[in-house]
Protein backbone atom coordinates (compact mmCIF):
# COMPACT_ATOMS: atom_id res chain seq x y z
CA UNK A 1 0.00 0.00 0.00
CA UNK A 2 2.71 2.68 1.01
CA UNK A 3 4.58 1.24 -1.95
CA UNK A 4 1.80 1.92 -4.07
CA UNK A 5 1.88 5.78 -3.16
CA UNK A 6 5.17 5.99 -3.37
CA UNK A 7 5.12 4.98 -6.96
CA UNK A 8 1.72 6.92 -7.90
CA UNK A 9 3.38 10.14 -6.68
CA UNK A 10 6.54 9.52 -7.89
CA UNK A 11 4.75 8.82 -11.46
CA UNK A 12 3.15 12.34 -10.91
CA UNK A 13 5.97 14.01 -10.48
CA UNK A 14 7.17 12.32 -13.52
CA UNK A 15 4.48 13.14 -15.48
CA UNK A 16 4.13 16.86 -14.34
CA UNK A 17 8.29 17.47 -15.52
CA UNK A 18 7.27 15.71 -19.01
CA UNK A 19 4.28 17.67 -19.18
CA UNK A 20 6.19 20.74 -18.77
CA UNK A 21 9.28 19.55 -21.26
CA UNK A 22 6.76 18.91 -23.91
CA UNK A 23 5.01 22.01 -23.47
CA UNK A 24 8.45 24.40 -23.67
CA UNK A 25 9.42 21.90 -26.61
CA UNK A 26 5.78 22.42 -28.58
CA UNK A 27 4.97 26.08 -27.77
CA UNK A 28 8.47 27.11 -29.26
CA UNK A 29 7.57 24.66 -32.90
CA UNK A 30 4.30 26.20 -33.14
CA UNK A 31 5.15 29.38 -32.32
CA UNK A 32 3.08 30.42 -36.09
CA UNK A 33 0.13 29.01 -34.86
CA UNK A 34 -0.17 30.61 -31.28
CA UNK A 35 -4.15 31.45 -32.63
CA UNK A 36 -4.76 27.28 -32.81
CA UNK A 37 -3.43 26.76 -29.40
CA UNK A 38 -4.86 29.53 -27.74
CA UNK A 39 -8.47 28.28 -29.56
CA UNK A 40 -7.95 24.76 -29.28
CA UNK A 41 -5.73 23.72 -26.64
CA UNK A 42 -6.06 26.81 -23.69
CA UNK A 43 -9.62 25.93 -23.11
CA UNK A 44 -8.66 22.61 -21.75
CA UNK A 45 -6.15 24.00 -19.20
CA UNK A 46 -9.45 26.22 -18.55
CA UNK A 47 -11.29 23.46 -17.65
CA UNK A 48 -8.56 22.07 -15.42
CA UNK A 49 -7.94 25.75 -13.98
CA UNK A 50 -11.80 25.90 -13.13
CA UNK A 51 -12.22 22.36 -11.61
CA UNK A 52 -8.99 23.55 -9.21
CA UNK A 53 -10.95 26.93 -8.76
CA UNK A 54 -13.97 24.80 -7.72
CA UNK A 55 -12.51 22.28 -5.27
CA UNK A 56 -10.14 25.42 -3.48
CA UNK A 57 -12.78 27.03 -2.07
CA UNK A 58 -14.01 24.06 0.22
CA UNK A 59 -10.61 22.93 0.69
CA UNK A 60 -9.57 26.17 2.12
CA UNK A 61 -13.43 26.27 4.45
CA UNK A 62 -13.27 23.21 5.70
CA UNK A 63 -9.93 22.69 6.13
CA UNK A 64 -8.83 25.54 8.22
CA UNK A 65 -11.72 24.75 10.04
CA UNK A 66 -10.88 21.26 10.72
CA UNK A 67 -7.32 22.96 11.79
CA UNK A 68 -8.66 25.03 14.52
CA UNK A 69 -11.10 21.97 15.84
CA UNK A 70 -8.50 19.35 15.74
CA UNK A 71 -6.19 21.59 17.81
CA UNK A 72 -8.87 21.42 20.64
CA UNK A 73 -7.13 24.06 22.61
CA UNK A 74 -7.76 27.53 21.60
CA UNK A 75 -4.42 28.46 22.96
CA UNK A 76 -2.84 26.58 20.61
CA UNK A 77 -4.66 28.17 17.46
CA UNK A 78 -3.44 31.28 18.39
CA UNK A 79 0.04 30.58 19.69
CA UNK A 80 0.72 28.83 15.63
CA UNK A 81 -1.15 31.54 14.21
CA UNK A 82 1.14 34.85 15.61
CA UNK A 83 4.37 32.55 15.23
CA UNK A 84 3.00 31.93 11.55
CA UNK A 85 2.01 35.68 11.12
CA UNK A 86 5.40 36.86 12.70
CA UNK A 87 7.91 34.10 10.44
CA UNK A 88 5.71 35.15 7.33
CA UNK A 89 6.57 39.11 7.73
CA UNK A 90 10.36 38.80 8.72
CA UNK A 91 10.62 36.03 5.84
CA UNK A 92 8.93 38.69 3.00
CA UNK A 93 11.42 41.58 4.35
CA UNK A 94 14.47 39.49 3.96
CA UNK A 95 12.65 38.46 0.53
CA UNK A 96 12.58 42.54 -0.62
CA UNK A 97 16.46 42.80 1.00
CA UNK A 98 17.37 40.59 -1.46
CA UNK A 99 15.02 41.88 -4.52
CA UNK A 100 16.51 45.24 -3.94
CA UNK A 101 20.40 44.39 -2.94
CA UNK A 102 20.11 42.32 -6.39
CA UNK A 103 18.60 44.90 -8.57
CA UNK A 104 21.12 47.81 -6.92
CA UNK A 105 24.11 45.40 -8.11
CA UNK A 106 22.91 44.69 -11.60
CA UNK A 107 21.63 48.72 -11.86
CA UNK A 108 24.31 48.80 -14.69
CA UNK A 109 22.79 45.73 -16.98
CA UNK A 110 19.28 47.89 -17.04
CA UNK A 111 18.63 49.35 -19.93
CA UNK A 112 17.59 53.01 -20.26
CA UNK A 113 14.73 52.10 -22.45
CA UNK A 114 12.43 55.34 -24.54
CA UNK A 115 9.98 55.92 -21.89
CA UNK A 116 7.46 57.62 -24.64
CA UNK A 117 4.69 56.26 -25.27
CA UNK A 118 4.37 54.17 -22.27
CA UNK A 119 0.62 53.23 -21.18
CA UNK A 120 -0.08 50.91 -18.43
CA UNK A 121 -4.35 51.29 -17.07
CA UNK A 122 -3.73 51.31 -13.48
CA UNK A 123 -6.98 48.75 -12.58
CA UNK A 124 -7.31 49.22 -8.95
CA UNK A 125 -6.36 51.34 -6.41
CA UNK A 126 -6.24 49.73 -2.90
CA UNK A 127 -5.13 51.74 0.22
CA UNK A 128 -4.10 50.06 3.42
CA UNK A 129 -7.03 50.66 5.30
CA UNK A 130 -9.54 49.41 2.32
CA UNK A 131 -7.70 46.00 2.22
CA UNK A 132 -8.22 45.60 6.10
CA UNK A 133 -11.93 46.28 5.94
CA UNK A 134 -12.29 44.07 3.07
CA UNK A 135 -10.64 41.10 4.93
CA UNK A 136 -14.20 41.00 7.35
CA UNK A 137 -17.17 39.87 5.62
CA UNK A 138 -20.02 41.47 5.88
CA UNK A 139 -22.35 38.12 4.29
CA UNK A 140 -22.12 34.64 4.75
CA UNK A 141 -22.12 33.56 1.07
CA UNK A 142 -19.87 36.24 -0.32
CA UNK A 143 -16.45 35.08 0.30
CA UNK A 144 -17.51 31.61 -0.65
CA UNK A 145 -18.98 32.96 -4.09
CA UNK A 146 -16.37 35.56 -4.97
CA UNK A 147 -13.55 33.41 -3.80
CA UNK A 148 -12.30 36.09 -1.67
CA UNK A 149 -9.81 34.43 0.38
CA UNK A 150 -9.13 36.35 2.86
CA UNK A 151 -12.67 36.40 4.14
CA UNK A 152 -13.22 32.90 3.53
CA UNK A 153 -10.19 32.46 6.19
CA UNK A 154 -11.38 35.21 8.45
CA UNK A 155 -14.69 33.20 8.72
CA UNK A 156 -13.27 29.84 8.83
CA UNK A 157 -11.72 31.56 11.98
CA UNK A 158 -14.48 32.60 13.72
CA UNK A 159 -16.86 29.09 12.68
CA UNK A 160 -13.85 27.30 13.97
CA UNK A 161 -13.30 29.16 17.32
CA UNK A 162 -16.76 29.16 17.73
CA UNK A 163 -17.48 25.22 17.82
CA UNK A 164 -14.46 24.87 20.43
CA UNK A 165 -16.58 27.02 22.62
CA UNK A 166 -19.59 25.15 22.05
CA UNK A 167 -20.84 22.79 24.80
CA UNK A 168 -19.21 18.91 24.06
CA UNK A 169 -22.29 17.07 22.91
CA UNK A 170 -22.97 19.91 20.29
CA UNK A 171 -19.34 20.04 19.87
CA UNK A 172 -18.26 16.35 18.74
CA UNK A 173 -21.23 16.23 16.22
CA UNK A 174 -19.62 19.60 14.48
CA UNK A 175 -16.36 17.88 14.67
CA UNK A 176 -17.76 14.48 12.79
CA UNK A 177 -19.11 16.54 10.26
CA UNK A 178 -16.14 18.66 9.68
CA UNK A 179 -13.93 15.58 9.38
CA UNK A 180 -16.48 14.24 6.89
CA UNK A 181 -17.32 17.02 4.94
CA UNK A 182 -12.94 17.35 4.79
CA UNK A 183 -13.13 13.62 3.84
CA UNK A 184 -15.07 13.99 0.85
CA UNK A 185 -13.72 17.40 -0.52
CA UNK A 186 -10.03 15.78 -0.59
CA UNK A 187 -10.91 13.09 -2.08
CA UNK A 188 -12.29 15.30 -5.01
CA UNK A 189 -8.90 17.00 -5.17
CA UNK A 190 -7.17 14.20 -5.20
CA UNK A 191 -9.29 13.10 -8.11
CA UNK A 192 -8.86 16.83 -9.75
CA UNK A 193 -5.13 16.31 -9.16
CA UNK A 194 -4.84 13.39 -10.77
CA UNK A 195 -5.20 15.59 -14.11
CA UNK A 196 -2.61 18.01 -13.84
CA UNK A 197 0.23 16.80 -16.43
CA UNK A 198 -2.64 17.50 -18.62
CA UNK A 199 -3.89 20.57 -17.13
CA UNK A 200 -0.22 22.20 -17.14
CA UNK A 201 0.47 21.55 -20.57
CA UNK A 202 -2.58 22.65 -21.81
CA UNK A 203 -2.33 25.78 -19.99
CA UNK A 204 1.73 26.44 -20.98
CA UNK A 205 1.89 25.62 -24.67
CA UNK A 206 -0.12 28.67 -25.78
CA UNK A 207 1.64 31.20 -23.63
CA UNK A 208 5.33 29.87 -24.49
CA UNK A 209 3.67 29.73 -28.50
CA UNK A 210 2.60 33.32 -28.01
CA UNK A 211 5.50 34.78 -26.17
CA UNK A 212 8.30 32.63 -27.77
CA UNK A 213 11.95 33.22 -26.76
CA UNK A 214 12.32 36.76 -28.15
CA UNK A 215 10.20 38.36 -25.63
CA UNK A 216 12.74 36.34 -22.96
CA UNK A 217 15.35 37.46 -25.42
CA UNK A 218 14.26 41.41 -24.58
CA UNK A 219 13.82 42.06 -21.23
CA UNK A 220 16.28 39.16 -19.98
CA UNK A 221 18.05 41.10 -18.09
CA UNK A 222 15.53 42.25 -15.91
CA UNK A 223 14.18 38.43 -15.47
CA UNK A 224 17.62 37.24 -14.45
CA UNK A 225 18.03 39.44 -11.86
CA UNK A 226 14.30 38.41 -10.74
CA UNK A 227 15.31 34.68 -11.12
CA UNK A 228 19.05 35.18 -9.30
CA UNK A 229 17.25 37.09 -6.37
CA UNK A 230 13.65 33.95 -5.99
CA UNK A 231 17.19 31.52 -6.18
CA UNK A 232 19.18 33.41 -3.58
CA UNK A 233 16.09 33.74 -1.48
CA UNK A 234 15.41 29.96 -1.67
CA UNK A 235 18.49 28.33 -0.65
CA UNK A 236 19.69 31.28 1.52
CA UNK A 237 16.26 31.62 3.34
CA UNK A 238 14.63 28.94 3.02
CA UNK A 239 17.19 25.93 3.33
CA UNK A 240 18.42 28.15 6.44
CA UNK A 241 14.98 28.17 8.18
CA UNK A 242 13.97 24.33 7.48
CA UNK A 243 17.39 23.57 8.53
CA UNK A 244 17.95 25.57 11.97
CA UNK A 245 14.07 25.58 12.59
CA UNK A 246 13.18 22.26 11.69
CA UNK A 247 15.78 19.95 11.33
CA UNK A 248 14.83 19.05 7.55
CA UNK A 249 17.77 18.69 5.43
CA UNK A 250 17.43 21.12 2.48
CA UNK A 251 17.97 18.76 0.09
CA UNK A 252 14.91 16.27 1.66
CA UNK A 253 12.93 19.55 1.33
CA UNK A 254 13.26 20.53 -1.87
CA UNK A 255 13.00 17.23 -3.18
CA UNK A 256 10.00 16.35 -1.43
CA UNK A 257 8.68 19.96 -2.73
CA UNK A 258 8.97 19.28 -6.40
CA UNK A 259 5.47 18.43 -7.21
CA UNK A 260 4.30 21.54 -6.04
CA UNK A 261 7.23 23.66 -7.18
CA UNK A 262 6.97 22.44 -10.75
CA UNK A 263 2.82 22.87 -10.12
CA UNK A 264 3.35 26.52 -9.25
CA UNK A 265 5.80 26.81 -11.81
CA UNK A 266 3.11 25.94 -14.38
CA UNK A 267 -0.17 27.64 -13.12
CA UNK A 268 1.18 30.53 -11.21
CA UNK A 269 -1.43 30.30 -8.77
CA UNK A 270 -0.67 29.96 -4.95
CA UNK A 271 -4.25 29.14 -3.99
CA UNK A 272 -4.52 26.70 -7.31
CA UNK A 273 -1.18 25.18 -5.57
CA UNK A 274 -2.32 24.68 -2.37
CA UNK A 275 -4.25 21.06 -2.79
CA UNK A 276 -0.56 19.22 -4.23
CA UNK A 277 1.13 22.05 -1.70
CA UNK A 278 -0.85 20.37 1.03
CA UNK A 279 -0.05 16.70 0.08
CA UNK A 280 3.96 17.56 -0.41
CA UNK A 281 3.96 18.84 3.22
CA UNK A 282 2.22 15.73 4.15
CA UNK A 283 5.47 13.85 2.57
CA UNK A 284 7.34 15.99 4.84
CA UNK A 285 5.98 14.43 7.62
CA UNK A 286 4.01 17.98 8.55
CA UNK A 287 0.85 17.98 10.65
CA UNK A 288 -1.98 17.71 8.41
CA UNK A 289 -3.73 20.08 11.17
CA UNK A 290 -0.66 22.57 11.49
CA UNK A 291 -0.34 22.42 7.55
CA UNK A 292 -4.18 23.00 6.58
CA UNK A 293 -4.25 26.10 8.67
CA UNK A 294 -1.13 27.72 7.60
CA UNK A 295 -0.79 26.81 4.02
CA UNK A 296 -3.95 28.55 3.09
CA UNK A 297 -3.02 31.57 5.17
CA UNK A 298 0.10 32.02 3.37
CA UNK A 299 -1.31 31.19 0.34
CA UNK A 300 -2.95 34.12 0.52
CA UNK A 301 -0.77 36.69 2.72
CA UNK A 302 2.99 35.26 2.53
CA UNK A 303 4.06 36.52 -1.24
CA UNK A 304 7.89 36.21 -0.89
CA UNK A 305 8.19 35.70 -4.51
CA UNK A 306 6.17 38.80 -5.41
CA UNK A 307 7.61 40.82 -2.86
CA UNK A 308 11.47 40.25 -4.86
CA UNK A 309 9.17 40.50 -8.46
CA UNK A 310 8.03 44.43 -6.50
CA UNK A 311 11.68 45.32 -5.33
CA UNK A 312 13.31 44.60 -8.66
CA UNK A 313 10.90 45.91 -11.00
CA UNK A 314 10.60 48.87 -8.80
CA UNK A 315 14.42 49.45 -9.66
CA UNK A 316 14.01 48.71 -13.07
CA UNK A 317 11.58 50.89 -13.44
CA UNK A 318 13.49 53.79 -11.65
CA UNK A 319 16.51 52.85 -13.56
CA UNK A 320 14.51 53.06 -17.25
CA UNK A 321 13.51 56.58 -16.67
CA UNK A 322 16.65 57.41 -15.45
CA UNK A 323 15.24 57.95 -11.48
CA UNK A 324 17.99 56.94 -8.68
CA UNK A 325 16.38 55.95 -5.39
CA UNK A 326 17.28 57.27 -2.15
CA UNK A 327 17.76 55.05 0.86
CA UNK A 328 14.06 56.27 2.43
CA UNK A 329 12.41 55.30 -0.79
CA UNK A 330 13.75 51.80 -0.72
CA UNK A 331 12.95 51.43 3.01
CA UNK A 332 9.32 52.59 1.62
CA UNK A 333 9.41 49.40 -0.82
CA UNK A 334 10.16 47.28 1.71
CA UNK A 335 6.93 48.73 3.73
CA UNK A 336 4.39 48.95 1.39
CA UNK A 337 5.29 45.32 -0.63
CA UNK A 338 5.40 43.60 2.21
CA UNK A 339 1.96 44.88 3.20
CA UNK A 340 0.93 44.66 -0.93
CA UNK A 341 1.76 41.10 0.08
CA UNK A 342 -1.48 40.93 1.99
CA UNK A 343 -3.54 41.92 0.02
CA UNK A 344 -2.42 40.27 -3.34
CA UNK A 345 -4.31 36.90 -4.54
CA UNK A 346 -3.11 33.85 -4.58
CA UNK A 347 -4.15 33.72 -8.75
CA UNK A 348 -1.79 34.51 -11.69
CA UNK A 349 -1.01 38.30 -12.29
CA UNK A 350 -2.34 39.76 -9.50
CA UNK A 351 1.53 40.51 -8.51
CA UNK A 352 1.92 42.89 -10.67
CA UNK A 353 -1.09 44.83 -9.76
CA UNK A 354 -0.63 45.19 -6.56
CA UNK A 355 2.88 46.76 -8.13
CA UNK A 356 1.08 49.86 -9.25
CA UNK A 357 0.55 50.61 -5.57
CA UNK A 358 4.36 49.81 -4.83
CA UNK A 359 5.52 52.56 -7.09
CA UNK A 360 2.61 54.88 -6.13
CA UNK A 361 4.35 55.54 -2.81
CA UNK A 362 7.60 56.25 -4.13
CA UNK A 363 6.35 58.33 -6.67
CA UNK A 364 7.46 56.64 -9.26
CA UNK A 365 5.36 56.38 -12.82
CA UNK A 366 2.90 54.03 -12.44
CA UNK A 367 3.32 54.13 -16.52
CA UNK A 368 6.46 51.74 -16.18
CA UNK A 369 4.50 48.56 -15.64
CA UNK A 370 3.97 48.66 -19.19
CA UNK A 371 7.81 47.94 -19.56
CA UNK A 372 7.83 44.65 -17.63
CA UNK A 373 3.74 43.73 -18.19
CA UNK A 374 4.58 41.96 -20.96
CA UNK A 375 6.67 39.08 -19.55
CA UNK A 376 4.42 39.18 -16.27
CA UNK A 377 3.55 35.45 -16.75
CA UNK A 378 7.58 34.56 -16.72
CA UNK A 379 7.76 36.67 -13.50
CA UNK A 380 4.90 35.32 -12.54
CA UNK A 381 5.80 31.25 -12.83
CA UNK A 382 9.23 31.88 -10.47
CA UNK A 383 7.36 34.13 -7.70
CA UNK A 384 5.13 31.88 -7.28
CA UNK A 385 7.04 28.94 -6.88
CA UNK A 386 8.53 30.84 -4.02
CA UNK A 387 5.48 31.93 -2.39
CA UNK A 388 4.09 28.23 -2.07
CA UNK A 389 8.01 27.27 -0.77
CA UNK A 390 8.11 29.56 1.65
CA UNK A 391 4.27 28.82 3.02
CA UNK A 392 5.71 24.97 3.35
CA UNK A 393 8.66 26.23 5.38
CA UNK A 394 6.28 27.28 7.66
CA UNK A 395 4.51 24.26 7.74
CA UNK A 396 7.18 22.20 8.30
CA UNK A 397 9.09 25.00 11.70
CA UNK A 398 5.94 24.60 12.76
CA UNK A 399 4.92 21.30 12.89
CA UNK A 400 8.58 20.79 14.59
CA UNK A 401 7.62 23.34 17.25
CA UNK A 402 4.67 21.88 18.56
CA UNK A 403 6.13 18.01 18.47
CA UNK A 404 9.37 19.84 20.22
CA UNK A 405 6.75 21.32 22.68
CA UNK A 406 4.95 17.77 23.63
CA UNK A 407 1.74 19.50 21.84
CA UNK A 408 0.98 17.24 18.98
CA UNK A 409 2.16 13.70 18.33
N1 LIG B 1 0.61 34.59 -8.91
C1 LIG B 1 1.09 34.83 -7.60
C2 LIG B 1 0.61 33.74 -6.67
O1 LIG B 1 -0.38 33.12 -6.92
C3 LIG B 1 0.70 36.15 -7.05
C4 LIG B 1 1.36 37.21 -7.87
O2 LIG B 1 0.85 37.55 -8.95
O3 LIG B 1 2.42 37.69 -7.45
O4 LIG B 1 1.23 33.48 -5.68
Amino acid sequence: MEENKVVKKSSLTRNILIALVLAIVIGLLMQNHSGFLNSYIKPFGDIFLNLIKFIVTPIVFFSIIGGIVSMKDIRKVGEVGIFTIIYYFLTTACALIIGLGSARIFKNIFPIIATTNLKFEVQAKVSFMDTLVNIFPKNFLAPMVEANMLQIIVASLVVGISILLIDKIKQDKAIDAIEVLNAIFMKAMELIIELSPLGVFCLLVPVIASNGPKIIGSLASVLLVAYLAYLIHALVVYSTTVKLLAKISPLEFFKKMSPAIMFAFSSASSVGTLPINIKCCKELGADYDVTSFVLPLGATINMDGTAIYQGVCAIFIASCYGIDLSLGQMLTIVLTATLASIGTAGVPGSGMIMLAMVLQSVGLPVEGIALVAGIDRIFDMGRTTLNITGDATAAVINTYRLRKKGKIA
